[in-house]
């Protein structure tokens, strides 16, 4: 354990959108952020390809491309970025305590939250081949359906977000095959129906993915196995969507923040980026299991560093709100 405690006023964990976005607008209310990247600097992004619905990109950026860039902005108003990773907190004070690495300790008035959410994947070999080359598999139809626009794609699994993604492919793709490990959805009956409803998507019941199959680049099909007959076929596919849940990356947080049964962090007041703890403030993913977009996760990193900034000055006379933030 380091024997320096660094205290600081304001410390963002994550960098994804949220916690970038969180660091420009904080850093130009002079917070003075320090921002640890975590394990996967850049967040989800960095595992898509190409991102075209962020506005101010009219010819589409990548994802890790954007992410260099929202990096680089931060640290144009003096964000200390760094890597490392939170391994414990401590909301118990008025001062929170954080700790990088399992060493290195930090005193911070004001948190923001951004670790985000991590997509569940089925984990075959197959899958992450093609997930890693960017090669057809993707957890996120709202990003990635539009490059499979008149193609056949194949989606997985029966929940909500399973469902709101087969319709959002069906309007883009010309067919849909749906794969649902049961013999029913657990989505609502209304999403449930409304993929039932539409004409150009598939259903297979009972059904799981043995293999997504490619040609080494790309995906070309799914290997799927009914598992009640044993029956075993393969759809031609150049998309394999998975939308089996989302896991948010709260764990550490557990013990003082008030989580939903999924782990999202719940807004204490909504509307706001406030936590049940005075000067935790949370952005992103890690508290939405609705909208999961990278411009919604900025907007509300942004608002977090807004949170964070009123709280400073209502807490310390001598820190004052400033202006450029708004500009
Ligand atoms: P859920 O946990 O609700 O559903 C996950 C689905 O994936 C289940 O159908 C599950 O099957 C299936 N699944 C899990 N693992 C596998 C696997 N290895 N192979 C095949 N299938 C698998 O997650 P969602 O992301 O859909 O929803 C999360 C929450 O967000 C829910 O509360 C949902 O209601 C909400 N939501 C609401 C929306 C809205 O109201 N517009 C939109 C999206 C989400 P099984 O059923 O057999 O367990």
């Amino acid at each position: 354990m380091s024997d320096t405690i660094e205290r600081i006023k304001c410390l963002i964990i994550g960098s994804g959108p949220a916690g970038y976005t969180a660091a420009i607008y904080a850093a130009r209310a002079n917070m003075a952020p320090v921002l640890y990247q975590g394990e996967q600097p850049g967040g989800q992004l960095t595992t898509t390809n190409d991102v075209e619905n962020f506005p101010g990109y009219p010819d589409g950026i990548t994802g890790p491309e954007m992410m260099i860039q929202l990096q680089k902005q931060a640290e144009r108003f003096g964000t200390d970025i760094r890597h490392g990773w939170v391994t414990k907190v401590d909301f118990s004070s008025d001062l929170h305590k954080i700790w990088i690495n399992e060493e290195k300790e930090i005193h911070a008035d004001t948190i923001i939250i951004s670790t985000g959410a991590s997509a569940k994947y089925l984990g075959l070999p197959s899958e992450q081949k093609y997930l890693k080359l960017g090669g057809g598999v993707s957890a996120c139809a709202v990003c990635d359906g539009f490059f499979y626009r008149n193609q056949e794609t194949v989606i997985v699994g029966a929940g909500d977000s399973a469902c709101e993604e087969a319709h959002y492919l069906s309007k883009l793709c010309k067919k849909v095959t749906m794969l649902v490990r049961r013999d029913e959805f657990r989505a609502s009956k209304i999403m449930a129906q409304r993929v039932k409803n539409t004409e150009n998507i598939e259903i297979l019941y009972n059904t799981e993915t043995d293999e997504v199959l490619g040609d080494g680049q790309v995906v070309t099909g799914v290997r799927v196995k009914n598992n009640i007959s044993g029956d075993v076929h393969e759809i031609p596919a150049t998309g394999f969507f998975v939308a089996i849940g989302h896991k948010p990356n709260t764990d550490i947080f557990k013990d003082y923040l008030n989580l939903d049964e999924t782990g999202y962090i719940i807004n204490e007041v909504p509307g706001t980026s406030k936590t049940n703890v005075e000067g935790v403030f949370v952005s992103g993913d890690a508290a939405d299991h609705v909208y999961r977009q990278a411009i919604t996760a900025a907007g509300t990193g942004c608002m977090a560093a807004l949170d964070a900034e009123r709280y400073l000055a209502a807490k310390d006379a001598s820190f004052e709100v400033s202006t450029s933030t708004y500009n």
